[in-house]
């Protein structure tokens, strides 16, 4: 794992035992549900609703083959909140492990790359979408509430970029180029 400037080592050392609360799996909408196509609501990070729901979210992930990522929308729930793990991604380059980030927003992003992407909630499609490489991220972790900045790269600055489009209520769809940069998917993990 590289360690570039901006690697935020909190956030990296951060797993969702810090929660203290046990995560339950819940199913995963698809679109065209409307929580999808929402604005998210901004949380209060402390409040326990939502630390539950980061405790879930992750829960929620880790039973998901090939899941890098979760957001909030994607369980029914309108709120600017999700998860990401991407460290056993053959793309990663810097990643941060496990993590979940409330109210997160693009601070500075740089160096647009087009790659496939799919996601949960629209099972059977994958497209192409071009988004920056490299980002800075600043949101807050639940249950403490403290506001953290990640610097990142390559599929986790992706991936980030993704879940808070869902956060924003956007989907890949939204991003793609056309219909021609849309794909049957071909494979299930
Ligand atoms: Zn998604």
């Amino acid at each position: 794992m590289s360690t570039p400037e901006g690697f935020n080592e909190r956030v990296a050392a951060w797993s969702e035992d810090e929660l203290g609360v046990t995560g339950r799996v819940l199913d995963v909408v698809t679109a065209p549900a409307t929580v999808l196509s929402s604005d998210g609501a901004v949380v209060d990070p402390t409040a326990p609703e939502i630390v539950q729901l980061a405790a879930d979210l992750v829960a929620t992930m880790r039973v998901s083959p090939g899941c890098v990522g979760l957001a909030a929308p994607q369980v029914g729930e309108g709120v600017k909140v999700f998860c990401v793990d991407v460290s056993q991604h053959p793309k990663t380059r810097t990643h941060h492990g496990t993590y979940v980030l409330c109210n997160a927003e693009v601070v500075e992003s740089s160096r647009n790359e087009k790659a496939r992407e799919g996601c949960m909630s629209v099972p059977d499609l994958t497209g192409d979408v071009k988004r920056a490489s490299r980002i800075l991220v600043r949101g807050q972790l639940p249950g403490t509430g403290e506001w953290v900045e990640i610097r990142t790269d390559a599929f986790e600055a992706r991936c980030l970029q993704h879940e808070m489009d869902h956060c924003n209520g956007y989907l890949f769809l939204d991003r793609v180029a056309g219909a021609h940069a849309i794909y049957q998917r071909q494979t299930y993990l």
